[in-house]
């Protein structure tokens, strides 16, 4: 079974996220449960959390069809003692709204070393911080995203994510997923389906498909090997649609999330349709 749905607005409130999936046709969704570029947010009252809940039941997604992703702002592997606990503590937050809400996983980015120190330190870092919010909560399950390695940004490969995943203490909460754009743009040759066959055969040897919690799907702007960041409308970028064709008819990325972040909002519910004609 495939789950496929997109980002969706949470405006007006949490609860709202189900509905926006519902109306384009998902049976998957991520969400914000706070502004992702502000620091601080209000708690989330009981009304939010019940009508989430009540939502959710409503229009049929279960905690396995939703991936929250977290605020834009925090750097887990930042270099300064400052900046690392904000970080934390926001991650903190994060992951309490998750569990607050029923959730089982939260998606982020996993940092930064803003070169201010050296790329082993900075994925030390990021494992110390996971461990020291693991400890603090007790069920969700911080899904490393992979990115396309712009900036100083870590996480571009398999070994990075790997790296990560061997500091953590408790694997049982630790997971990944594999935005399509950031692999095409970090590197990684999945365009073709010798291509998708390869990348995901290193994939399951590096870090391996039991760690797979869910998976972005978007089209890049930009050219292969780019280390650009940016999405574009599915069959409408670089990366064309035979990757989503592969990953549609493959076993290996079932029951996970399968979200859209490509630009137009108004296409989203044809993008669902087509993906689900892959499958
Ligand atoms: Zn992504
Ligand atoms: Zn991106």
């Amino acid at each position: 079974m495939k789950y496929v749905g997109a980002h969706v607005s949470t405006a007006g409130g949490v609860e709202n996220a189900p509905v926006n999936a519902y109306n384009i046709g998902a049976t998957a969704f991520a969400l914000f449960t706070k502004n992702q570029r502000q620091w601080v947010a209000k708690p989330l009252n009981e009304e939010n959390i019940c009508l989430f809940h009540e939502n959710c039941e409503k229009y049929g997604y279960t905690p396995k069809q939703i991936l929250p992703h977290d605020s834009y702002l925090i750097n887990l592997g930042h270099p300064e003692k400052e900046g690392l606990e904000k970080s934390r503590m926001a991650f903190l937050d994060e992951m309490e709204r998750c569990e607050q809400l029923g959730l089982e996983l939260l998606n982020f980015h996993p940092g930064s070393h803003l070169r201010k120190t050296t790329e082993e330190k900075c994925l030390k870092t990021i494992a110390e911080s996971l461990n020291w919010v693991l400890k603090k909560t007790k069920r969700v399950i911080a899904v490393i995203e992979n990115t396309a390695g712009q900036g100083s940004n870590l996480g571009f490969s398999f070994y990075q994510l790997r790296s990560i995943i061997d500091q953590v203490d408790n694997k049982s909460r630790v997971g990944v997923c594999i935005d399509t754009c950031h692999a095409y743009s970090a590197g990684y040759e999945i365009k073709t389906t010798e291509g998708f066959l390869s990348v995901f055969k290193e994939f399951d040897e590096v870090v391996g498909f039991e760690y797979l919690k869910g998976m972005h799907l978007n089209d890049s702007k930009k050219e292969f090997g780019s280390r650009v960041d940016r999405h574009e409308s599915l069959g409408e970028g670089t990366l064309g649609l035979e990757i989503f064709k592969n990953i549609m008819k493959d076993k290996r990325f079932d029951g996970i999330p399968l979200i859209l972040e490509t630009p137009d909002t108004n296409k989203w519910a044809e993008e669902i349709n087509l993906l689900k004609s892959f499958s």
